[in-house]
């Protein structure tokens, strides 16, 4: 079905735009319709697809391994350097990728690599060293991550990631969508289309935002972060936090906001009142 639909959304497409890279999952059948009716598109993956498959199955090799939970977060951060370092080259992709394996067991300096001589990072002091919970050449975590970086399908997708195409933007933008039309909401088909165009200038309007810093006290103007403890990660991690989302409709437009409209009705509808109805009727 999603292979028939991107088919006949390309060929409408085609007639009017050149289309020169389209990055979509992992399908194995989409991939081999691209290959065969439309060759003349460069075919990526989305990086966040990999890098999911990738977290997912050293995951499940911590059943039998607990050590790798120190591991997973700094794997999955040098993939996603090493995707967008590569500059095109799928050569040095590849070197960069692997090296991970060499760092785990404390080494980061690569005779044998053609391009990629050196892990990146500064060299690491004696307490670093200390603090870091290396792995060992012939231990069972080095083989599970050995297993995840030569594995074949990785190895594969490793090819249509050198121009590090994701589509973090597009997510956020379908999370601004579902604001504006959520799924257990009926709507007119005019309706649709307005509700649409409004998530679309709402979120260009807040594309781009910078990170958001203290307004006031002893930390006025520091950078804002939040601290996460991520369960697949299983340590705290610093996340930066956006400057306030703010609402085109609602400042351009002498019109009640939109979303928190739309959030009303919802926990309206949950709690089945009689506003609701009166939502449905007038909206
Ligand atoms: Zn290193």
């Amino acid at each position: 079905m999603v292979k028939e639909e991107l088919s006949r959304f390309l060929q409408r497409v085609n007639a009017n735009l050149l289309i020169n890279v389209l990055a979509t999952d992992r399908h194995i059948q989409v991939g081999c319709m691209m290959r065969k009716k439309f060759p003349q598109i460069i075919h990526q993956f989305d990086v966040w697809h990999v890098s999911k498959a990738i977290i997912k199955k050293l995951t499940e090799k911590t059943t039998d391994c607990a050590v790798l939970w120190h591991w997973i977060g700094s794997i999955k951060k040098h993939f996603w350097w090493s995707v967008a370092s590569c500059d095109g080259n799928l050569e040095l992709l590849k070197e960069k990728w692997r090296s991970v394996l060499q760092h785990c067991v404390n080494v980061h300096h690569f005779e044998c690599n053609n391009q990629f001589h050196a892990c990146a990072h500064q060299p690491l002091t004696e307490m670093e060293q200390k603090k870091k919970k290396w792995s060992k050449p012939s231990s069972p975590a080095y083989h599970a991550i050995q297993d995840i970086i030569f594995d074949n399908s990785i190895t594969k997708s490793l090819e249509k990631l050198t121009l590090f195409c994701h589509t973090g933007d597009l997510e956020v933008y379908h999370s601004m969508m579902l604001k504006y039309c959520p799924k257990r909401q009926h709507f007119s088909y005019d309706g649709m289309v307005a509700r649409t165009q409004l998530a679309a200038l709402d979120h260009n309007y807040n594309t781009g935002r910078k990170q958001a810093t203290s307004s006031r006290g002893p930390t006025e103007g520091a950078l804002k972060f939040n601290q996460v403890f991520p369960k697949r990660c299983k340590t705290w991690v610093a996340q930066p936090i956006p400057d306030k989302n703010k609402s085109f409709v609602q400042e351009n437009f002498n019109v009640p906001n939109c979303r928190s409209e739309v959030k009303r009705y919802q926990i309206v509808r949950n709690n089945k009142t009689k506003l609701a109805q009166e939502y449905c009727e007038h909206g």
